[in-house]
């Protein structure tokens, strides 16, 4: 349990900004299909009754409603992942990247670990090789409304603990290097794009909220790593802005670290 009561969050815009108050449990990574084609990774979330949870600007909050029971609440102006809530319950699960500041937490359970990518395990590091790598990924946002087609495989992953990923993703974020050329565009009817502090753009899907890719503000092109449907082919290989990850998680893997890029 966090001991610290009053904790603020938001999305990177500033657009949805609430608190919660604590105590908080420890945090619960998802790695099931909708939270890593979400959050473009892997979701983490502490849970909050509603009673203790306070929205102060909702101006830009949009809910998805992944499935019968279940919305997922994004901000539909950046498109950061920030909620889940199984209608009903009386609780709403907050990421864990969309709360500032220490938060006195720990990642105390891992869900639907069968679920992960290939590139990744849930503790531990990656798996050590790359089985049948595809020729051709396709990638997707959750509700299906953008969808597009890249060469395989997708190769050397990088996991981004920085301010901004975190934000947006609800967690980390993990993506790969691809030429923006080689992108086929099957849809782009629900493509969004936010243009962040440094220049750069991050696309998502304005219907599910679903993180799709970035552009940095020279150009340089990387899709996330969650919005691959199947095999990616690829193998997590290094984390960078380590120092500006959050203090409730733990890089267990092994992998090379960097405090900037
Ligand atoms: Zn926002
Ligand atoms: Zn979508
Ligand atoms: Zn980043």
């Amino acid at each position: 349990m966090s001991g610290r009561d009053l904790h603020s969050g938001s999305c990177l815009c500033g657009g949805v900004a609430f608190t919660v108050r604590g105590p908080l449990p420890p945090v619960v990574a998802c790695h099931c299909t909708q939270c890593r084609r979400t959050s473009g990774h892997v979701w983490a979330a502490t849970t909050v009754p509603d009673e203790r949870f306070e929205l102060i600007t909702a101006s830009t909050l949009c809910w998805y409603r992944s499935s019968e029971a279940v919305e997922r609440g994004f901000c539909g102006h950046c498109g950061a992942s920030l909620f889940w809530r199984p209608l009903g319950s009386g609780t709403i699960y907050v990421a864990g990247g969309a709360l500032d500041g220490a938060m006195d937490l720990h990642v105390g359970e891992h869900w639907f670990t069968g679920d992960a990518g290939d590139y990744y395990c849930p503790e531990g590091p990656p798996p050590a090789q790359v089985i049948a790598p595809p020729s051709g990924l396709d990638c997707s946002c959750l509700c299906g409304a953008v969808r597009f087609g890249l060469p395989g495989p997708a190769g050397a992953i990088t996991a981004c603990h920085c301010t901004q990923c975190r934000k947006l993703s609800g967690h980390y974020s993990a993506s790969f290097d691809a030429e923006e050329e080689t992108v086929r565009w099957q849809s782009r009817s629900a493509l969004a794009e936010y243009e962040t502090p440094g220049g750069g753009r991050r696309g998502f899907c304005f219907r599910c909220g679903s993180s799709l890719w970035f552009r940095s503000a020279r150009g340089e092109f990387s899709v996330e790593a969650g919005s691959v449907v199947g095999p990616t082919g690829g193998r997590l290989a290094e984390h960078i802005f380590v120092a500006d990850k959050g203090d409730y998680y733990v890089i267990d893997d092994g992998l090379p670290q960097s405090d900037g890029a």
